[in-house]
Parts: C-alpha cells; structure tokens; sequence
C-alpha cells in the first residue's frame, strides 16, 4: 500500500512491483511497486517493504547457487 504524494490517496495494489538488494554484503532487499492514482490519474513509484535477508551461516563461506542471483 501507498499513499498519493498529492492528493493523499491511499492505493492498494501496485500495478506491478519488483525488489532490489541493496547494501555492502547484499543483505537487504527493498521491494518497490509501481502505482496508479485513481483520483489524480498519476503513476508514482514507493518503496512498499524491505526485509533483510538471512545472513550465511558462517561454516559455509560459499553460497549455494540459487543463493547468488539476486537482481
Ligand atoms: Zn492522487
């Protein structure tokens, strides 16, 4: 959810959203979202959550794969 930076309306649903990691180790990931005012008719982008992601344990110094693809 976010909120209109000019008339204040609260919108639900992102017409789209997508994450970016962020930080020195990677560790966070903000999702954003793309959303459409339907009082004002404007398109604006918000940061709707951010999570930190689970650090390595520290035995294994090479992450797995699947673990690596972050976009
Ligand atoms: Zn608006």
């Amino acid at each position: 959810m976010a909120r209109c930076s000019v008339c204040g309306l609260e919108i639900e649903k992102p017409l789209k959203t997508w994450t970016v990691v962020v930080g020195k180790n990677r560790r966070t990931r903000i999702i954003f979202g793309t959303f459409l005012c339907e009082r004002c008719r404007r398109k604006f982008k918000a940061s709707i959550g951010r999570e930190r992601l689970q650090s390595e344990p520290k035995a294994k110094p090479y992450p797995p794969p699947h673990q690596t693809m972050y976009v």
